[in-house]
């Protein structure tokens, strides 16, 4: 039987660059993206017709009557939908890569563009459910609506990394999630304007035939001491979405809605407390008792959900007249309070 493999994927591939080369849409976007005019939400469209191009380029040549068997055998799929799929992937990637450098230069930042990694999963994803059917025609849609799914999350994911490694080098990068109108409930959820790390996980997501948008501001592009700002991890900020969103209030918010409460722990039973709750108790970052663990004579301070932080210092060291606990919420201030939760003086 002849290998129909390397054929295919040089006609398929030579329709997807005769595409990508002659698209006005893709021609206009690309443009900007060379201006440095453009925003990830243009990124965003030219890899929407990126893929859509890829998508036109797999029904013109894939066919049950082309296939051995009417089916797309795994060693087929595997050699001409890979390269594709990760030539797609270098196209949409390089484009994100001089958005972001455009948006770096703009603000200021000398940080480095992030270029997101080939997503292997959804490749695989995409091989394995074109190759289980008998008969092509059967899942001949997973090229297409997946595939502009595919292309959408390169810049997705793009964004993503670009915002972690910016967060992690002190910046406050923010991302700003718009849904497109009547997208769906979900997306809707998912709208609105978010500071790192406080970045609901979701929010990178797309699900098939969402056009939503994801945009990306470098803050104030200042870089802060992220050593002496309180700030909490991206991945403590999920864990108490979760909780939020399951209806569960941490014992550290309903304490700083009733600091009376106070008087019922102690220092270290409100700890193993905090703790089984699943919250991260960590030693303070400032001051003397810096980086001293509690079992050690230091305090310790714990993050809580809407951007609250609980912390214990005790008197050793203590300028606010013995042992006290520090409570900030975004609403509320900052308050300190005695171990029986009376209100002492800042
Ligand atoms: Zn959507």
């Amino acid at each position: 039987m002849d290998d129909i493999a390397p054929g295919l994927l040089e006609e398929i591939r030579d329709s997807f660059t005769h595409k990508v080369s002659t698209s006005p849409k893709i021609a206009k976007l690309y443009k900007a993206i060379q201006d440095g005019t453009a925003t990830y939400i243009e990124a965003e469209e030219y890899a929407y017709e990126v893929g859509a191009v890829l998508a036109e380029a797999f029904s013109e040549h894939l066919s049950a009557a082309v296939l051995p068997d009417g089916k797309m055998y795994f060693n087929i799929a595997d050699r001409v939908l890979r390269p594709l799929l990760e030539e797609d992937h270098a196209i949409i990637a390089d484009a994100a890569v001089q958005v972001q450098t455009a948006l770096n230069q703009k603000a200021g930042i000398h940080l480095k563009a992030q270029t997101a990694p080939v997503n292997n999963d959804r490749i695989e994803g995409i091989i394995n459910k074109v190759s289980a059917a008998d008969s092509f025609d059967d899942v001949a849609w997973v090229l297409d609506e997946p595939v502009k799914n595919y292309s959408q999350a390169v810049v997705d994911d793009t964004l993503k990394v670009n915002v972690r490694f910016q967060g992690k080098s002190g910046l406050r990068p923010r991302i700003i999630r718009q849904a497109e109108r009547k997208c769906c409930e979900w997306c809707s959820r998912l709208e609105g304007e978010y500071d790192y790390p406080r970045v609901p996980p979701d929010v990178y997501r797309r699900h098939e035939r969402c056009r939503c948008t994801v945009d990306y501001n470098p803050g104030s592009g200042k870089i802060q001491n992220i050593h002496t700002k309180e700030w909490q991890s991206e991945e403590e900020y999920a864990k108490l979405m979760a909780r939020k969103q399951l209806g569960l209030t941490s014992l550290a918010k309903s304490l700083a809605d009733h600091p009376k409460r106070l008087a019922s722990f102690t220092p270290a039973s409100l700890k193993a407390k905090l703790e089984a709750e699943g919250l991260e108790v960590k030693p303070l970052k400032n001051g003397s008792l810096k980086n001293i663990p509690f079992a050690d004579g230091g305090g310790y301070k714990v993050n809580f959900e809407d951007g609250g932080l609980l912390q214990y210092h005790p008197a050793a060291r203590s300028h606010h007249g013995g042992a006290y606990y520090k409570i900030s919420t975004g609403k509320g201030g900052t308050h300190r309070y005695d171990l029986e939760g009376n209100e002492i003086d800042g």
